[in-house]
């Protein structure tokens, strides 16, 4: 017998407004500092592994010091290493030949803490959003679901955008009840579109977000999306333990 969740579908937690707007800004190249932990620089995915495998390397492709997802290849991948609270910065591009519209126009995502197979975790959007419509709480720098971004400063595809990330990670009581609730501000190339925004709980694609599952240091996670778009590629990830 179909109970309330079962009907509940995935357009009832889509909004459209407000629609952030368009901001004109360049992808902010960094060279990492002296500290940081690189993930990835341009030579191998060496310190990826795939999500619904974790004993098998990271399977997408890495030529000309970028990687890109590999749609074939079985899916997310992830950091080996676990990860708290940390500053982060990434550079994506969207191929300058995408296809596709809306969710379905070069959708990947970044998992800012990933807690278990598939897409489980808390989902920084990547998507193409220049000139590509969607729900704005399902656009490029949008907590996937959660909160819209603050503007879109997306730019067209062919070109690289870049995140950096400020990630605090939501803490536990002892009766895995959430204690303080998780935490990001999100410049994205440059532009702030996140600003310490406090998460109802990890990505749900259908029906409310809440802090269902207790979780301490986890992996970062990239998303290869079901979509039938050109894949994405991305260049130049560190990270700072905060
Ligand atoms: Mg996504």
């Amino acid at each position: 017998m179909a109970n309330a969740q079962e009907k509940t579908k995935p357009e009832q937690t889509e909004v459209y407004t407000p629609v952030p707007k368009v901001v004109s800004a360049k992808a902010v190249l960094t060279t990492p500092p002296s500290d940081a932990n690189v993930l990835f620089d341009g030579k191998d995915l060496s310190k990826w592994v795939m999500t619904n495998d974790r004993d098998k390397p990271a399977s997408w492709k890495v030529a000309n010091g970028v990687f890109t997802v590999n749609k074939q290849g079985g899916g997310n991948i992830e950091t080996k290493q676990s990860f708290l609270n940390y500053q982060l910065h990434i550079e994506w591009q969207v191929p300058a030949n995408i296809s596709g519209k809306g969710q379905g126009r070069g959708n990947s995502g970044l998992f800012l803490a990933s807690i278990g197979k598939g897409d489980d975790g808390y989902e920084l959007q990547i998507l193409d959003s220049y000139q590509n419509d969607t729900y704005t709480n399902g656009q490029a720098a949008s907590i996937y679901k959660q909160f819209v971004p603050l503007a879109n400063p997306t730019n067209k595809p062919g070109e690289w955008n870049s995140y950096d990330i400020v990630w605090t990670a939501p803490t536990f009581n002892e009766d895995k009840s959430v204690k303080t609730p998780a935490r990001v501000t999100v410049l994205f190339n440059g532009v702030l579109v996140q600003d310490n925004t406090i998460l109802k709980g990890p990505t749900q694609y259908i029906g409310d977000p809440a802090y269902r599952k207790a979780h301490g240091a986890s992996p970062i996670k990239l998303q290869s999306h079901g979509d039938p778009s050109e894949p994405l590629s991305f260049r130049n990830i560190w990270i700072r333990e905060l």
